[in-house]
């Protein structure tokens, strides 16, 4: 058995981890075949020609300031898009855009009086769940229309048993509320009102990245030995280290540490990703993405590539459209092939029978274990396995290393930050 020498190493080469790497000049160890985590894209030929998708369905990068825009500009062009975004009401065909609490005409005078009625209430009290917190914000009302049924399905039903989280994704502007019930103008806007796409595909950026960065893929760590400070890899290789930069989920470094807690780790759900493409039909939204509080395959969003950059579709194909819709799933509820086949089908034909599509011509699915991190109201789990591995000279960064919601500009400025701290000070405390 040869052991490298001591240094220190980067798993995982996702964006924070390829960001890591740039700065830090430290190998990022990557298990699958190539960097990028989710956010690769990849084409399915059909008869009309090969449409392009996204392994994490449409990867839009929002959130960016001056500094990490100039940065991104480093590796390409990048366009820039303002967000359209709705909720739609299956039963009813309606389409309402985001945030939904300012466009209450849509639902009618009466029931958009109820809301605002309901929102205008004084709140007590500090909700200990997302649920609660729901209800709390939005009132009864809207939490029956759409963010309870919404919830359920994003969350996989844990909802009712996890903190409140991201709470700036939905903005609560009295004056908003009020203009929008009457059918006025909104002034203010979501979270990410603008997002920014790579002209050349989200591929083109991953490649640049990776192209200035230090990865070996096909890497993929099975065990940390804190105490000789050894990684393991599944190919047999040992190597020593001085630190490590986790990026991948926390949940798996702990396991991989060997660092066994009194108490459960903090849930995460999965998503499949069922990724469409055929004729357009008659009543395909415009929007980039949607919201669903209900649907028969029990999805919550559909987003639509090809509403963003049309370079999705087959060459000259503009009567057609390229979808991606997520369906949550609890942790370790992997459905089986057969009925991930049947699933996506299932998808499509709700589809068609929305209007959405016409026919589909091309589809595949991707499941993604860990996609969304949640916590269970006064956990202290986090911190506590954090806390753990800095002891043995092992830093977390990133969506899933952290264990909290971020997008990949938050995740590539965690991954510039964690690399420059580490090239200084060589990961000691
Ligand atoms: C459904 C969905 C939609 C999203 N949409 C958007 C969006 O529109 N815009 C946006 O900005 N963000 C979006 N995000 C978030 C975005 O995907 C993340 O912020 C970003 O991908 C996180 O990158 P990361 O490098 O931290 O993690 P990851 O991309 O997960 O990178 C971790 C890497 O580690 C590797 N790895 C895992 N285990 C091991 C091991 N044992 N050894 C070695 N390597 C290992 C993995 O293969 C992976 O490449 C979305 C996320 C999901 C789930």
């Amino acid at each position: 058995m040869m052991m490298r020498k001591a240094q220190g190493w980067i798993i995982g080469a996702g964006m924070t981890g390829l960001a890591a790497s740039h700065v830090s000049g430290a190998a990022a160890l990557e298990a699958a075949e190539r960097p990028g985590g989710i956010c690769r894209s990849y084409v399915v030929p059909s008869a009309a020609g090969g449409y392009r998708f996204e392994i994490g369905g449409g990867h839009w990068v929002f959130g960016g300031d001056t500094i990490l825009n100039c940065f991104l500009a480093r590796f390409g062009e990048w366009r820039s898009y303002r967000r359209k975004s709705a909720v739609y009401f299956p039963g009813e065909g309606t389409l309402v855009p985001c945030p939904l609490q300012y466009h209450l005409a849509a639902l009618g005078p009466k029931l958009a009086a109820q809301c605002v009625a309901e929102m205008r209430r004084e709140r007590r009290g500090t909700p200990r769940t997302m649920a609660a917190w729901i209800e709390q914000r939005f009132g009864p009302t809207l939490t029956r229309i759409f963010f309870g049924p919404f919830h359920e399905l994003y969350t996989a039903g844990l909802w009712t048993a996890i903190a409140p989280q991201d709470t700036y994704k939905t903005p609560l502007n009295m004056e908003d509320i009020v203009r929008g019930a009457g059918g006025g103008p909104v002034v203010g806007g979501g979270y990410n009102g603008t997002f920014l796409y790579p002209a050349a595909g989200l591929d083109a950026f991953v490649d640049a990245l990776g192209s200035r960065a230090s990865v070996e893929t096909r890497a993929q760590v099975k065990r940390i030995d804190t105490d000789r400070r050894r990684l393991e890899l599944a190919d047999g290789r040992v190597m020593g280290y001085e630190w490590l930069l986790a990026t991948v989920p926390l949940d798996d470094v702990a396991r991989m540490a060997g660092i066994g807690l009194d108490v459960e780790p903090d849930p995460s759900t999965a998503v499949l990703v069922a990724n469409l493409g055929g004729r357009r039909g008659p009543k395909c939204p415009s929007q980039h993405w949607i919201y669903v509080p209900r649907s028969r395959s029990g999805f919550h969003r559909v987003g639509f590539y090809s509403n963003v950059d049309a370079r999705f579709l087959p060459v000259e194909a503009a009567d057609r459209v390229s979808v991606y819709v997520e369906r949550s799933f609890r942790r370790g509820r992997r459905p089986s092939d057969a009925e991930t086949a049947k699933y996506t089908a299932d998808v499509g034909q709700e589809l068609c029978e929305w209007g959405f599509l016409e026919t589909i011509e091309a589809s595949s699915a991707n499941w993604v274990e860990t996609a969304y991190t949640w916590t269970t109201p006064g956990s202290q789990w986090r911190e506590a396995v954090i806390g753990r591995l800095n002891e043995s000279g092992i830093f977390t960064a990133g969506r899933y290393g952290n264990w909290r919601f971020q997008g990949i500009a938050e995740s590539l400025r965690e991954g510039l930050l964690a690399g420059a701290m580490l090239r200084e000070n060589g990961g000691s405390r």
